[in-house]
């Protein structure tokens, strides 16, 4: 049943939009003093290596992070982008390996004593990692780790005591059933909470479920009258095209979003410089982009 593993894909074009748009968002969210509440209902292993087996072989990370480092690093980068390369950079800092932290250990990063973080992971090995990289940072007892089904498990914690939350929903799309998962997760979510920030990641990919996932979820947040944020960032095509020697090639991912409900009211005018800077330097070829659309009114 679980056949995806993070580790092919830490670090590439999909991870830099999430990850940049779940900085953006937790650091606004965290300028108020009031604690907080951080899920993340598909939380990963955690921690990953770009200069290990799983990341060499798909090669996504160069791609991807590895990509941006190495051709942005000395320029001036819009803000959003400077404190993703910034936060991603630390993780490595003083070690001979190349480390790319994933969800759970960007949120833990900007955790403060008052807020609380809840984890969730199905995979059986996946699980494991996640609670041994977990178990090694400080203020553990402020962190959850549950081998658990995240949709399920999100209806248990909302609203939150603080009555605030920033949720991430980042499945990996594997069984069909989460498109529609997704959508029943974010509608009883804004039926026990409205007002919490939720980011939902999801493939841009040449199927009828993808494509309609961010319209559902407009939908949804338009019918409760809350505001939303739709960012994209595609870096090729996704026709299937032939090589050299006339064989099929597959694109790959060509192209993800980011749809947040609630979310911070700079979020857009932080993602429009970044993204731009992104997609100019993740580009594979000329139908690369990005696009920032926000609720009306
Ligand atoms: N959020 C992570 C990050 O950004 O670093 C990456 C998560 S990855 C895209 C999706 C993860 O969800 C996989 O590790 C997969 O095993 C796990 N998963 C799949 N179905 C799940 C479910 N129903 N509940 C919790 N985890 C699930």
């Amino acid at each position: 049943m679980f056949s995806y593993r993070h580790a092919f894909h830490a670090g590439n074009h999909a991870d830099v939009l999430k990850h940049m748009v779940l900085l953006a968002s937790a650091r606004h969210l965290a300028q108020k003093e009031t604690g907080l509440l951080y899920i993340d209902t598909h939380g990963g292993a955690g921690l990953y290596r770009l200069d290990g087996d799983f990341a060499r072989t798909s090669g996504e990370a160069e791609e991807g992070f590895l990509q941006l480092r190495r051709q942005l690093g000395e320029q001036a980068l819009a803000p959003a982008l400077d404190d993703y390369l910034s936060v991603i950079n630390q993780f490595s800092q003083g070690h001979a390996r190349q480390i790319y932290p994933g969800s759970p250990f960007l949120l833990h990063h900007l955790m403060r004593p008052q807020d609380r973080l809840r984890l969730f992971e199905l995979h059986p090995t996946d699980i494991k990692s996640l609670k041994a990289n977990m178990a090694q940072l400080d203020g553990a007892s402020l962190v959850n780790v549950a081998h658990e089904d995240g949709f399920e498990a999100l209806k248990k914690l909302l609203p939150p005591p603080s009555r605030r939350a920033l949720v991430l929903c980042d499945p990996s799309y594997e069984l069909k059933d989460d498109y529609q998962r997704v959508i029943e997760a974010m509608e009883d979510a804004l039926k026990r909470f409205a007002t919490g920030t939720y980011l939902v990641w999801y493939p841009l990919i040449p199927r009828a479920q993808a494509h309609d996932l961010p319209k559902r979820l407009k939908t949804l947040a338009d019918r409760v009258k809350r505001p939303w944020l739709n960012a994209t960032l595609t870096v090729k095509s996704s026709k299937v095209l032939r090589d050299d020697k006339g064989e099929l090639q597959r694109p790959g991912l060509p192209a993800s979003g980011m749809l947040v409900i609630n979310p911070p009211y700079t979020l857009a005018g932080l993602l429009e410089p970044a993204l731009a800077q992104v997609s100019q330097c993740l580009a594979q070829n000329r139908h690369a982009g990005f696009a920032v659309e926000t609720s009306p009114g």
